[in-house]
C-alpha cells in the first residue's frame, strides 16, 4: 500500500524529472510544498505558466526572451558587429556575468556532433550564416566549450566562413591554465592547449 494519495504521487513523479532531483529529494520538496499550500504551490504554479507561455527565443541571436528580440540585441550600447557564439542560453548567462563583453551573441543550441547524429542543420547554423550574410559583422568568436564537439563545431563554422569569402574576422576562445591554477596539476590536454594558444607579448 502506498502512504501517499495519487495527487502527491503526481507531484513527486513531476519532481523526479527535474535534472539531479532523485525520489528522496523529490518527496522531500513535495510536501514542503504542500505543507506551505497557500503561498508556494500558488505561486509557483503561476511561475511555471507563466515561462512556458512567455519565453521566446530571440529572433535574431536565438537567446531566451519575452519579446521578439532578447535585452541584449535591443541593447543600443552594444556593438552588434562583433557576434559571440555559444552553445546554449547558460552560456549567455555565464558570459554576461563577466561584465567584459560588449557584443551581441548567437545560441547554436547543441554542437554538431556526428556521432550523435547532430548535424549543422540540426542546430543554429544556417541562422548564423544568415547574419553575416545580411549585416555586417567584424568578427565572429566562437565560444564552444573545448571539447571534441565544441572544437568541431569551431572548426566548421571557420571553414564556412572562410569559405564564404565574408569579410568577417573569426576567434576562438582561449582555453588553457585558469587563472589560480598550477602548471604541474594540469592535465595534458589542457597543458598542450595553454601552448598552442599562447599569446604573443612582445614582437621580437
Ligand atoms: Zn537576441
Amino acid at each position: 500500500m502506498d502512504p501517499y494519495p495519487k495527487p502527491l504521487r503526481d507531484l513527486i513523479a513531476q519532481l523526479k524529472r527535474l535534472p539531479g532531483v532523485g525520489e528522496k529529494t523529490a518527496t522531500r520538496l513535495a510536501l514542503f510544498i504542500l505543507a506551505d499550500r497557500q503561498n508556494l504551490a500558488e505561486g509557483l504554479s503561476r511561475s511555471l505558466q507563466n515561462v512556458h507561455e512567455n519565453i521566446q527565443l530571440c529572433s535574431a541571436c536565438f537567446n531566451l526572451a519575452d519579446k521578439p528580440r532578447c535585452s541584449i540585441c535591443q541593447d543600443p550600447s552594444r556593438d552588434s558587429s562583433l557576434i559571440c557564439v555559444v552553445e546554449e542560453p547558460s552560456d549567455v548567462l555565464a558570459l554576461e556575468s563577466a561584465h567584459t563583453y560588449k557584443g551581441v551573441y548567437h545560441v547554436l543550441h547543441g554542437l554538431i556532433s556526428p556521432l550523435g547524429g547532430v548535424g549543422p542543420e540540426d542546430i543554429r547554423v544556417p541562422e548564423l550564416m544568415e547574419r553575416l550574410r545580411h549585416s555586417q559583422i567584424s568578427e565572429v568568436i566562437v565560444a564552444t566549450n573545448p571539447s571534441v564537439e565544441g572544437e568541431g563545431t569551431f572548426h566548421y563554422i571557420e571553414k564556412l566562413i572562410i569559405d564564404g569569402k565574408f569579410d568577417t574576422r573569426v576567434s576562438r576562445i582561449a582555453s588553457g591554465i585558469p587563472m589560480g591554477g598550477e602548471l604541474k596539476y594540469m592535465d595534458q590536454v589542457t597543458l598542450a592547449s595553454a601552448l598552442r594558444y599562447r599569446r604573443l607579448t612582445k614582437d621580437k
